[in-house]
């Protein structure tokens, strides 16, 4: 009997260290993305001890004879990643380490949140003395874990109990609706600590630059997340959903997590803590059919085995995949791509329900011009072969990718919408270091990866501050500690601090037990800083 990951593994590798057999892979070494969407246990080794499920922060691990049918699959799937790459005993990550310190030689700002941050803080706070103070822009903390991670993949979102012993430091402080740029500087992050973290992500959609991609009715993916998550950037905008068909460009992760969404039944989605306000307006719905658009072929799809897997047990809902790949030979393909076109050629094969709704995948086809006057109301694409087509839609979604915006006082690599840097050390445009400045996550490495992917890529950021603090490099005098709440004061700012958020979650939660759901979220920054202050914060 063996245990199985299945898909909502998160790649944070929390389950590696505890195998006492060492058979979940793959692992890279820290800072290194390991090409594969997911890990691996392999079958033949594991011992079915199940360190791994207690390891596992977001639930991804079953017992063989526990999968629920939905999951059954990933049997097979954790069991062909090794017939494709035989285990190896040498591969297990090295974790980093640090004596402790002299308590206020060594104080980090952390800018952000987020998993990346929260991954740093974790990675900081375990070495004895260091003092870490967290500031996010929004009154709440988790950043993508809250706002991005789509509300039916609730098991990924429990990633964030991992952090609670970094929360609980006493050498820790957080300073949540607090912006840096803003109500602070870079400047006085570097007065009052020795090192700063941007952890800040990419935010912003990636445009297309093609006519209309801004008339009303186009949006960037990301902004949909935001609303339908109750990111108070986005929790205003109106999207169109009056149409029967709505189109998404680009077939990552984030764009099937859009489809999901849109296609999801109103009574599923009301189990889970999508926002209010995405709730009522997905309930009345028109979209029929969302099509996911690719300028190239399945082979080179974005999407994960285990998302692409799962659109087929969305209820209500045909895939169709729409590809002259699906009888080619395979044989020189990467495990993860077999994977995918075996499931899509098991896509093509169901019979479809005239009653459905539909999921169609494209290839091939790459966005041209959005048509319309006022409002988007058309795309048009051309084939790979020369010939245009003018697919009509009211929705049409760019998910191509996302960058990070500029940092005030902090170099910018705007081609590629992150901040330049060497492993995690922020360098100027001469490839100077900028001293005591570092980036984790998608600022430092571009929008890729799953949230564990931030774990490797902030030891590895920490591993390079250590090497600076070790060498003196950070050695200067800063404000005293409590001097930060004094600036913030001045400033005017309204931090909501741990307890604040504790606060937060607690009556956020109860209003969701009222409805049978995990939370309703507050949107509105004056409800958000009311349930941060009220008197009955669940501590
Ligand atoms: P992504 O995986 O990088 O996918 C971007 C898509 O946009 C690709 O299909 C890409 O096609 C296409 N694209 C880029 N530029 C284009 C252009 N000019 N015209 C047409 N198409 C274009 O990005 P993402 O979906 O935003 O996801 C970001 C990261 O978050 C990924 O690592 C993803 O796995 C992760 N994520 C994971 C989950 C999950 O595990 N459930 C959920 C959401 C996000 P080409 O390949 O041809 O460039």
């Amino acid at each position: 009997m063996t245990y199985v990951i299945t898909q909502s593994c998160c790649k944070d590798a929390s389950c590696v260290p505890v195998c006492p057999v060492d058979c979940i892979r793959p692992v890279g070494a820290t800072g290194e993305i390991t090409g594969t969407e997911m890990l691996y246990i392999d079958p033949v080794t594991c011992i079915d001890c199940g360190a791994c499920v207690d390891a596992c922060p977001v639930d991804a691990i079953y017992y063989e004879e526990e999968l629920p049918p939905e999951l059954e699959r990933f049997k097979d799937i954790n069991s062909s990643y090794f017939e494709h790459h035989p285990l190896a005993m040498d591969s297990q990550r090295a974790g980093t380490d640090h004596p402790a310190v002299e308590q206020g030689s060594l104080r980090v700002a952390i800018v952000g949140a987020g998993p990346a941050a929260c991954y740093a803080a974790a990675e900081l706070t375990r070495v004895a003395g260091v003092e870490v103070n967290m500031f996010d822009r929004l009154a709440t903390p988790f950043g993508l874990v809250r706002t991005g991670v789509a509300p039916d993949h609730q098991h990924t979102k429990a990633v964030v109990k991992l952090f609670d012993p970094a929360f609980a430091s006493p050498r820790f402080e957080c300073h949540f609706n607090v912006e840096v740029g803003k109500t602070i500087t870079h400047e006085d992050l570097l007065a009052h600590h020795h090192a700063v973290i941007y952890a800040v992500g990419a935010p912003k959609g990636r445009d297309l630059g093609i006519p209309g991609e801004k008339l009303p009715g186009s949006y960037a993916a990301a902004d949909f997340v935001g609303w339908y998550n109750g990111h108070p950037d986005h929790a205003d905008t109106t999207f169109d959903l009056s149409a029967e068909r709505a189109v998404i460009i680009g077939n990552g992760n984030v764009a099937l997590d859009v489809a999901r969404i849109l296609l999801m039944a109103p009574e599923d989605l009301a189990k889970t803590d999508i926002a209010q306000h995405a709730l009522d307006k997905l309930s009345d719905s028109a979209i029929e059919e969302v099509v996911i658009l690719a300028r190239r072929g399945l082979r080179e799809a974005a999407f994960s085995v285990g998302e692409f897997l799962a659109l087929g047990y969305l209820p209500g809902v045909d895939v169709i995949v729409d590809s002259d790949e699906l009888d080619a030979h395979d044989d020189d393909d990467d495990v993860e791509t077999r994977m995918k076109l075996k499931i899509a050629r098991e896509f093509t094969q169901r019979p479809v329900q005239p009653q459905n709704k539909r999921i169609v995948f494209r290839f091939m086809v790459s966005p041209v011009e959005v048509g319309g006057q006022e409002h988007a109301e058309s795309l048009r694409v051309v084939h790979a072969g020369g010939e245009s087509e003018v697919i009509e839609s009211r929705l049409i979604l760019r998910s191509i990718g996302q960058r990070g915006v500029p940092i005030d006082g902090v170099p910018f690599d705007d081609a590629n919408g992150v901040v330049s840097n060497e492993h995690g050390r922020v360098l100027r445009e001469d490839g100077q270091r900028v001293p005591g400045v570092y980036v984790t996550g998608w600022i430092k490495r571009g929008p890729r990866g799953v949230i564990g992917t931030n774990r490797s890529c902030a030891e590895q950021t920490v591993q390079k501050l250590w090497e600076d603090y070790d060498s003196g490099l950070l050695d200067r005098e800063v404000a005293a500690r409590d001097a930060m709440v004094g600036l913030l004061a001045e400033r005017g700012a309204e931090p909501v601090d741990w307890q604040g958020w504790r606060a937060i979650d607690a009556a956020e939660r109860e209003r969701g037990r009222e409805t049978s759901r995990p939370r309703v979220k507050f949107v509105d920054i004056a409800e958000l800083l009311s349930a941060a202050n009220s008197s009955d914060a669940a501590c």
